[in-house]
């Protein structure tokens, strides 16, 4: 596979200006890596157009999590989920479940990321917080958006 295109590259696919069906389009859309730093990216842009709407809101709130539209039935979950199950079963979307691969266990078989659903099971569990209990789950989204921001001048 043609190495990765760089940073810039991705923010133009994101932008959709990266003509569909060449060489890179193709690419970006195959490469899981690539396809991660989509994701990533994604989440930030749409912070940013949130932050522009109402700044004071950025360092509190997260853009409201949208059911994903999934053709999903519980019962005819298998051992292994791909992504779109994966976002179903946790009622995310696809982009959230790219975005936060890296902490979710998976496994990756010809270029395609699959989910173990005992694994996710367990990891969820472990996730599980009793209550008065919380976690920061701001706190890698903020680090995320400054690292875009020192990279890209706005
Ligand atoms: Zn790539």
């Amino acid at each position: 596979m043609k190495k990765c295109p760089p940073p810039e590259v991705i923010l133009e696919h994101l932008y959709g200006e990266i003509e569909p069906g060449t060489e890179t389009a193709d690419h970006i859309l195959k490469c899981e890596r690539c396809q991660l730093e989509v994701g990533k990216k994604s989440q930030v842009l749409e912070m940013l157009d949130k932050w522009e709407i109402e700044p004071s809101d950025l360092q509190v709130s997260k853009p409201p999590v949208e059911v994903p539209r999934v053709d999903y039935k519980p019962e005819k979950l298998g051992e292994i989920l791909n992504i779109a199950q994966l976002a179903g079963y946790l009622q995310i979307r696809e982009e959230d479940v790219m975005s936060t691969l890296g902490e979710i266990p998976h496994f990756t078989i010809l270029g395609k990321v699959r989910f173990k659903k005992t694994s996710i099971d367990a990891w969820i569990q472990d996730r599980e917080v009793g209550p008065g209990e919380s976690r920061d789950l701001e706190r890698s989204n903020i680090i995320d958006l400054s690292t875009f921001l020192e990279k890209r001048i706005i």
